[in-house]
């Protein structure tokens, strides 16, 4: 096992307090760190670097001084920290048998086992190199140009990238685009999972099978009907306008990232405002508009899914949910109006998770706290790590709010695949109609 720990002593320049902070030295080369001083509540706030070639590993805090053990008189509070797992919350030490228990990250190592570690951090160190280092850069810079209509720089840069030459013009747009969604996958495949993403495309190569074997009239006006209204270009430049903001805080997501790992029952327990786990590589208010950013943005993509379910469910895809998951009576009878509708929690309403295709969404979609980020409308506890919202009827910790964020990457990435599918199609059924209209 590479996993080792290093032990530090922080003391706060505010109130002199000594925490004892047992930091893991993973797999990762450097990750931020957020601890916060279980007395006076100052935020250290710093930055974790390992040296490989010399097995050195620093972390340095802003507000904290690193002592040695030996001018410790007292330590007051412990905790764990990592880049890569949970730790434990910052609590008081007690006795001094409290500094001698094991960090937290033992106990998820054990529980998966060392193929299982490798298995992970093998993705998890992948996806920190590619959005810290030139694969993220190149990719945003190909975004670019696709976004600005350069296509003449961008056939020369994606050729640059893929290892392909040059797309030789005039070609159609669909061809930039299919290039671009190679290059994206190979971005996020290690976000994806190979299994997990394997599991999703087979279900939804099915569901579409089903529709083309039963519906398949109604299935092309669909399609053409996203393809006029211009759904698939403008859903797929919003999944890859999304991805790329996200894309900095990855890296402060992998302790929420791991956590996939485990069962539902196993995250209900660690998500329990008053457990005692949490992370710290983030502070909620650096990434509170991450979620309100993801959130806005599954919800412009949602008539995608929706358009299939009625469409595959109840025969058109202009035939809603009569009832929704409020139980009224809706009035929208067109995907247009369903466009059109002011409200994302008028949108989410029309959505039955039990749905064929709602197996794009992860997780439900949390308008309340949505809401609460965007009005300032929360409370939120930095030592305790949690979240108030709903005036003060809900509670959230910070582990929950990391994995919502997750789930919402994740459900991205799927209408992703999901759009990329249906345009796949469409040029399928409408060939000539692709190039005539889009031809650069
Ligand atoms: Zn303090």
């Amino acid at each position: 096992m590479r996993t080792m720990t290093k032990t530090g002593y922080l003391r706060c320049e505010v109130c002199a307090k000594v925490t004892q902070v047992k930091i893991e030295v993973g797999y990762l080369d450097a990750f931020p760190l957020y601890v916060n001083c279980g007395h006076c509540g100052t935020l250290f706030s710093g930055r974790y670097a390992k040296n490989d070639e010399e097995v050195t590993a620093s972390a340095v805090f802003r507000n904290a001084t690193e002592i040695d053990a030996s001018e410790a008189d007292t330590v007051d509070y412990f905790c764990d920290a990592s880049g890569e797992l949970i730790m434990r919350k910052v609590a008081p030490a007690q006795r001094a048998a409290d500094l001698m228990v094991p960090p937290v990250w033992m106990a998820f190592h054990r529980r998966l086992g060392p193929n299982g570690m490798k298995a992970l951090f093998g993705r998890m160190v992948e996806l920190h190199r590619t959005v810290n280092g030139p694969a993220a850069h190149e990719w945003s810079r190909v975004l670019d140009l696709w976004f600005n209509g350069k296509h003449a720089y961008l056939s020369a840069q994606l050729a640059d990238v893929l290892d392909g030459t040059p797309l030789a013009g005039p070609v159609s747009a669909g061809r930039y685009v299919q290039a671009i969604r190679k290059l994206t996958r190979t971005l996020f495949a290690p976000l994806y999972g190979s299994e997990r993403n394997g599991e999703f495309v087979r279900r939804v190569s099915a569901s579409l099978r089903t529709l083309k074997i039963t519906r398949e009239a109604g299935l092309k006006a669909y399609l053409r009907r996203l393809h006029e209204m211009g759904l698939f270009d403008s859903c797929e430049k919003i999944a890859y306008g999304q991805l790329r903001n996200g894309l900095g805080r990855f890296e402060q997501l992998i302790p929420a990232f791991t956590l996939s790992e485990l069962t539902d029952a196993e995250r209900a327990a660690l998500f329990a405002p008053d457990s005692a786990y949490g992370m710290t590589t983030l502070s909620f208010e650096d990434i509170k508009f991450l979620y309100v950013d993801l959130f806005e943005s599954v919800v412009k993509v949602l008539p995608v899914i929706v358009g299939l379910n009625n469409l595959l469910h109840r025969g058109s895809h202009h035939a809603f949910l009569n009832g929704g998951a409020t139980g009224k009576k809706t009035s929208v009878s067109s995907l247009e109006q369903y466009v059109d509708l002011y409200t994302a929690a008028d949108k989410m309403k029309l959505i039955d998770y039990g749905e064929a295709f709602s197996v794009a969404m992860h997780g439900e979609l949390n308008n309340k706290l949505r809401n609460a980020i965007g009005h300032y409308a929360y409370r939120y506890d930095s030592l305790e790590q949690k979240i108030v919202y709903d005036n003060g009827r809900k509670v959230m910790s910070l582990l929950q709010f990391g994995y919502g964020c997750y789930e919402l990457i994740l459900t991205l990435l799927d209408l992703f695949d999901l759009t990329m599918f249906l345009h796949e199609v469409h040029d399928h059924y409408f060939p000539d109609e692709n190039v005539s209209n889009n031809v650069i």
